[in-house]
């Protein structure tokens, strides 16, 4: 991970919600700053951190912000969406049988066939060659239990997660609000 001092191209501006926690760690909360601009004039968010681009219409010139934080809180305690990616990152994108963290699919416990249904509770992420070596077959029948038990995350767990896996960048800006252990580059 690198840690920029110049903009990251297209001045993106990181989101903190109303604790001054990113709204997302993962991905990374970033709004492209045509859109920080419009939430900044509807009042949605308060400026914490800028850029030293400035932006100017006849009318206005101001800096271009690189941290915003959202004027009201958004709860994060619903529960998170069953998605693909959320599936993917409640794993660590890791195979459950083996660990491994490549050519991942999805893998029904219970076989589709045999009545398994695709639920969080049904569903491991695998790599493609632990999933054909189970092939139709239940953990028990195929000897391959999960690592971990499948269940429903919650979006606490799943953010907790996302921090594990940091974006290849960052603007120094962005430092102060995130919690990573982060070596500073000259
Ligand atoms: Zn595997």
């Amino acid at each position: 991970m690198q840690v920029l001092k110049k903009p990251p191209s297209g001045w993106p501006a990181l989101v903190l919600n109303a604790d001054y926690r990113p709204l997302s760690y993962y991905p990374l909360s970033l709004w492209p700053w045509q859109e920080v601009i419009k939430a900044v004039f509807l009042d949605r968010v308060d400026v914490i951190a800028t850029y030293e681009q400035t932006v100017r219409s006849p009318s206005f010139e101001m800096r271009l912000p690189s941290v915003v934080a959202l004027k009201s809180f958004v709860a994060q305690d619903r529960p998170p969406a069953f998605t693909r990616f959320n599936l993917f990152l409640r794993d660590a994108f890791a195979c459950q049988y083996c660990g491994s963290m490549e050519d991942l699919t999805f893998d029904h416990l219970i076989p589709r066939s045999r009545g398994g249904r695709t639920s969080w509770e049904n569903i491991v992420t695998a790599c493609a060659p632990c999933n054909l070596a189970k092939g139709g077959r239940t953990p028990r029948e195929a000897g391959m239990i999960p690592h971990k038990h499948p269940a429903r995350p919650t979006m606490h767990q799943l953010q907790d997660l996302g921090r594990r896996f940091p974006p290849n960048f960052l603007h120094e800006s962005w430092l102060d609000y995130l919690y990573w252990d982060i070596e500073l580059e000259a």
